[in-house]
C-alpha cells in the first residue's frame, strides 16, 4: 500500500466537515444567486478538471515513475483551487477550505516522504499521513449526509454498522489475512496497513446513503460518487497486488484511478450544481428505504460468501471471522428490533391518531364505541344497564358566529376537562364525537332511573359558567340518554344511535333539557324517514289541500275570517296533520314552495267564497307563515302575487308569525314584516304565551293582531292564573290598539269568559273543526243558526243587522 507510484491513495473530499458547531444547518434559501456568466464558467471549470483527468491519466500511462509521481501531485494540488471555488462562490463553509487543505497537504507529505526519506519508519509515515487523510475524507462525507438528512437515527448507525462489519469480514478475507500471513512487516505497520482498506467500506455506506437521500442527484452528486467509488476500486487493485501478487499492471490501474478520483471530485466542488451537497434533502423517500435494504442485503450476502467459500488457513482467521460474525448477528438482530419496534410504534400512533379528536384530546365516536363494545359484552347477563349519554350543546353556532371560533374552541376544551373530572369520580369515558356533541358511556347504572340521575350531573356540567378571553359565558345543552335494556344484548353503535335520537327528542322539546331514549322514539324516527321520502313531489301530485276553519267575531257575532290550515292527502286517501310534516318541509327546505301554493290556494278560493256571496265582502284569510319562508328574501313577491291574482284587497290576508324568528334574526324579521305592511297585508303574532313571551315584541315589530295559544283557554275555566293571564294580554293588547283572537276554544263556558274579559275574536273546535273548501259554505250557514240561538246569542251578542 505504500508503494511509491501511489501516493494519496484516497482522492475523495467532500464539502463541509466535520465538526457539528462549525457547521450550522444552512437557511432554506443558501443557494446563492449567480448571474449566467458565472455559472457558465462554473461548467467550464467541471469540465476543465475532467479534461485535465483526462491528460494527467494518459501521462500517467506512458510516463516513468518521476511522471507518475508529478501527475498524482498536480491532481492533489488542484482540489486546493476547486475546495476555494466551492466556499467563495458555493457558499461552502470556511471549516471544509481547512478539510480539504489538510487532506491535500497529507497526501502531499507523503508522497515526499515516500521518495525522500530512506528509514525503515518511512513506510509506517507514509501509511499513517494517508489514514489520517482517509479519517478526514470519512468526517466530511458523514458532514455532508448528516447535513442533507439531519441525525442520525439508531436505524441509520446500525445499517452503518452492518455494512462495515460486511465489509471488514469481505476485505479480511480477501486482502488482510493473506497480508497478515506475509509477516514481513512490523506489527505498527501491519495494524496500520491492515486497517487501510475496511476503512473505503464505511465510504461506500455513506455514498449510498448520499445518492438515496437526493431527490434527484445533480452532476455534482453523482460526480463526487464516482470519484470515491473510483478510489475505493483503486485501493482493491492496490491490495490485490500487494497481497496476492497479481502483476505491476494493478498498480497502474490503481494509479489512474487514484487520478480519476481526483479529477471528479474536482469537477464535483465547482459545477454549478454543487449547491446541492450543502442543501437540505426533502422528505425520506421510498426508494431510500428501498436502497437501503438492498444495499445492506448486499452486503451481508457478500462477506457471508466470502467467508463461507475460502476455508480460514490458520487459528487467528478463524478467530476473527468468529468474532466478526458474531458481531454481524448482533447488529443485524438489533436492526431487526428495532425495525419491528418502528413499525409496530408508527402503527400505533396510526391507530392513536384514528382515535382521538385533535382539540380536546378526548376519544373520538370510533374509539368510544370500540370501548362500549368491550364493556357490553362482560356487562351482558350481570345486573348493570351501560349507558350512553349524548349532549348537544344548544346554540352553539351562535357562540362560533359571534365571538370567533376560538372562543368556540375554548369552550369546548373547558367542557371536555369538565366533563373528563366528572367522569373518572364516576368511573365513565367521555368521547367528542363531532363539532358541539360530547358522548359519556357509563358502565355502573343498574337501570335508566340511575342513568337518567348520573346523566343529570353530566348535565350540570354544562350549566356552570365558563370564562373565556372573551368574557364569561354561558351554555346549555340537549341531551339524550339510552340504557341497555332488559335481557337483549345491544352493540355500542345501536346504544349511540338511539342516545342520538333521545337527544333529537330534547331538542325539539325545547332544548336544555334530557330525554330518556324509548322504543317509540324509534318508531318516531321511521316515520319520519317516510314522511321526508313521501312529501318529496307531493305538490306535484296535488297531494295538499287548505282547510279553512271560522275565526267569529264576539262583539257582532258573525264570521269575520277563516284561518287556512294545510293538510296532506296521501295517496291512499289518509289525511296527514302538519303537524306531523312541517317541520320536514321546513328541514328539506320544501317548506317554500308549500307555503307559496298554500298562499296562492288560501286567496283564490277566499275570493270564490266572496264571489259567491258566503263570506262577506270585508272576511279575512289567514295564512301561517313559517320562519324559513319569512327569511326567504322572494318571499314579499309571493305575497304580492297571491294578492294580484285573487284580486283581493291587501288587508283581506294576514300572516300568522310566531315569534322565534323575532328572536333569532330580530333584523331579518322587522325587514321583512316592513315590507309586508308596506303591502297593506296584516301580521298576526301566534300562539301568544307559549314561547318567550316577550311583551317588548309587541312594540319593536309592527303587528296588528295577537292570538292567544290554546293552552290559557284551555285553563281560562279553571285556573285563575290562566284567567288572569289572558285579562292581562287581553287588556295590553286593547291599549296598543291590537286586534285579539282567542285560540282553541272548546267549550261555552270558555266562550262566556273570553266575552266577559273583552275578546274580540274566537276561533276553536266549539264554534267549528277546520273544514274543506267546499264546506264552508254549509259551516257559515249553520254557524249563523247557532249565533241566532237565544243561548248563543247571549254569549256571542246579537248578529249585526
Ligand atoms: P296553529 O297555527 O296554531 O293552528 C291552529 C291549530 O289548532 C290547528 O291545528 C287547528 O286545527 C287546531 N285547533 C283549532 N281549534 C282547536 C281546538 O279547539 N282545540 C284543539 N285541540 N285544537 C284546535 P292543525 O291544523 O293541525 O295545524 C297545526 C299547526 O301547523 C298550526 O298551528 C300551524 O302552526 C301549522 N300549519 C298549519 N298549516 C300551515 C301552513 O299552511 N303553513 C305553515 N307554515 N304552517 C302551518
Ligand atoms: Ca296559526
Ligand atoms: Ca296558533
Amino acid at each position: 500500500m505504500t508503494g511509491t507510484a501511489d501516493t494519496g491513495h484516497s482522492g475523495v473530499i467532500a464539502p463541509p466537515l466535520a465538526h457539528e458547531s462549525a457547521l450550522p444547518p444552512p437557511p432554506p434559501d443558501a443557494t446563492p444567486s449567480r448571474s449566467p456568466s458565472t455559472l457558465r464558467l462554473l461548467h467550464l471549470a467541471a469540465l476543465g478538471y475532467l479534461a485535465v483527468g483526462v491528460v494527467c491519466g494518459a501521462a500517467f500511462l506512458v510516463g516513468d515513475q518521476d511522471i507518475r509521481d508529478a501527475t498524482t501531485t498536480v491532481t492533489i494540488a488542484l482540489m486546493i483551487p476547486a475546495a476555494l471555488i466551492a466556499w467563495r462562490v458555493h457558499r461552502f463553509d470556511a471549516a471544509f477550505i481547512w478539510a480539504v487543505g489538510a487532506v491535500a497537504i497529507l497526501y502531499g507529505a507523503a508522497i515526499v516522504i515516500a521518495d525522500s526519506w530512506n528509514s525503515s519508519l518511512a513506510p509506517i509515515a507514509e501509511s499513517s499521513l494517508d489514514l489520517i487523510a482517509n479519517g478526514i475524507i470519512i468526517g466530511l462525507i458523514v458532514a455532508v449526509v448528516r447535513r442533507r438528512r439531519g441525525e442520525f437515527s439508531r436505524g441509520d448507525l446500525l445499517d452503518g454498522g452492518i455494512i462495515a462489519v460486511a465489509a471488514w469480514m469481505f476485505s479480511w478475507v480477501l486482502f488482510v489475512e493473506p497480508y497478515v500471513d506475509g509477516g514481513t512487516n512490523s506489527t505498527i505497520r501491519l495494524l496500520v496497513d491492515s486497517l487501510y482498506l475496511p476503512m473505503n467500506m464505511p465510504m461506500v455506506a455513506l455514498c449510498c446513503l448520499l445518492l438515496f437521500t437526493s431527490t434527484r442527484p445533480g452532476p455534482s452528486m453523482w460526480m463526487l460518487v464516482v470519484g470515491i467509488l473510483a478510489n475505493v476500486v483503486g485501493d482493491v487493485f492496490w491490495a490485490l497486488d500487494q497481497t496476492r501478487g497479481v502483476g505491476a499492471w494493478a498498480v497502474t490501474v490503481a494509479g489512474l484511478l487514484y487520478v480519476a478520483a481526483y479529477a471528479f471530485n474536482g469537477a464535483a466542488l465547482v459545477h454549478p450544481s454543487a449547491t446541492e451537497m450543502i442543501g437540505r434533502s426533502g422528505a425520506i423517500r421510498r426508494s431510500e428505504i428501498r436502497g437501503r435494504i438492498v444495499t445492506t442485503a448486499a452486503a451481508l450476502l457478500g462477506s457471508v460468501m466470502v467467508v463461507g467459500l475460502l476455508a480460514p488457513v490458520s487459528t487467528v482467521d478463524k478467530i476473527v471471522r468468529f468474532v466478526s460474525l458474531l458481531a454481524l448477528l448482533v447488529l443485524v438482530g438489533a436492526r431487526l428490533v428495532i425495525a419491528t419496534h418502528a413499525a409496530s410504534s408508527a402503527q400505533a400512533r396510526l391507530r392513536e391518531m384514528a382515535m382521538t379528536d385533535p382539540l380536546t384530546s378526548l376519544p373520538n365516536k370510533i374509539a368510544l364505541i370500540d370501548e362500549a363494545d368491550h364493556e357490553l359484552d362482560r356487562a351482558w347477563k350481570t345486573d348493570r344497564h351501560p349507558s350512553v349519554y349524548l349532549f348537544d350543546i344548544d346554540r352553539f353556532k351562535n357562540i362560533n358566529d359571534s365571538l370567533g371560533h376560538s372562543a368556540g374552541d375554548e369552550v369546548l376544551r373547558v367542557i371536555a376537562d369538565r366533563l373528563v373530572f366528572t367522569a373518572r369520580s364516576m368511573g365513565a369515558t367521555v368521547a367528542r364525537p363531532s363539532g358541539d356533541e360530547f358522548v359519556v358511556f357509563d358502565p355502573t347504572p343498574t337501570g335508566s332511573a340511575q342513568a337518567l340521575a348520573h346523566a343529570e350531573v353530566f348535565h350540570s356540567v354544562f350549566a356552570q359558567p365558563i370564562s373565556t378571553g372573551s368574557g364569561t359565558l354561558f351554555v346549555a345543552a340537549s341531551a339524550g340518554v339510552a340504557s341497555v335494556p332488559d335481557g337483549a344484548p345491544v352493540s355500542g353503535e345501536k346504544l349511540y344511535r338511539w342516545a342520538d335520537i333521545a337527544m333529537y327528542r330534547a331538542k325539539s322539546a325545547g332544548r336544555n333539557c334530557l330525554a330518556l331514549y324509548d322504543e317509540s322514539m324509534q318508531e318516531r324516527v321511521s316515520k319520519r324517514l317516510r314522511i321526508e321520502t313521501e312529501l318529496h313531489g307531493a305538490l306535484d301530485r296535488r297531494e295538499f289541500r287548505v282547510f279553512h276553519q271560522p275565526i267569529v267575531d264576539l262583539e257582532h257575532g258573525r264570521v269575520s275570517g277563516f284561518e287556512a290550515l294545510i293538510r296532506w292527502q296521501r295517496s291512499d286517501g289518509t289525511l296527514v296533520s302538519p303537524a306531523e310534516f312541517i317541520a320536514v318541509a321546513e328541514e328539506t327546505g320544501m317548506i317554500s314552495s308549500i307555503g307559496s301554493w298554500v298562499m296562492l290556494e288560501a286567496m283564490s278560493q277566499l275570493k270564490r267564497l266572496t264571489d259567491d256571496r258566503v263570506v262577506d265582502e270585508d272576511a279575512t284569510m289567514s295564512v301561517n307563515v313559517s320562519p324559513i319562508q319569512l327569511a326567504d328574501p322572494a318571499f314579499t313577491d309571493t305575497v304580492e302575487e297571491a294578492i294580484t291574482r285573487s284580486r283581493l284587497e291587501p288587508h283581506r290576508l294576514w300572516i300568522e308569525v310566531t315569534e322565534s324568528m323575532m328572536i333569532d334574526s330580530p333584523d331579518v324579521a322587522r325587514t321583512t314584516l316592513r315590507r309586508l305592511r308596506r303591502l297593506g297585508v296584516r301580521i298576526a303574532l301566534d300562539d301568544f304565551g307559549t314561547g318567550y313571551s316577550s311583551l317588548s315584541l309587541l312594540s319593536q315589530f309592527p303587528l296588528q293582531r295577537i292570538k292567544i295559544d290554546r293552552v290559557f283557554i284551555d285553563g281560562i275555566a279553571d285556573s285563575p292564573n290562566d284567567r288572569a293571564l289572558v285579562r292581562t294580554i287581553v287588556g295590553m293588547g286593547q291599549s296598543l290598539g291590537l286586534d285579539i283572537v282567542a285560540e282553541g276554544v272548546e267549550t261555552v263556558e270558555q266562550l262566556r269568559l273570553l266575552r266577559e274579559i273583552g275578546c274580540a275574536k274566537a276561533q276553536g273546535f266549539l264554534i267549528s273543526h277546520p273544514v274543506p273548501a267546499d264546506a264552508v259554505r254549509s259551516t257559515v250557514d249553520a254557524l249563523q243558526g247557532l249565533i241566532e240561538q237565544p243561548g248563543f246569542a247571549q254569549i256571542l251578542g246579537s248578529p249585526r243587522p
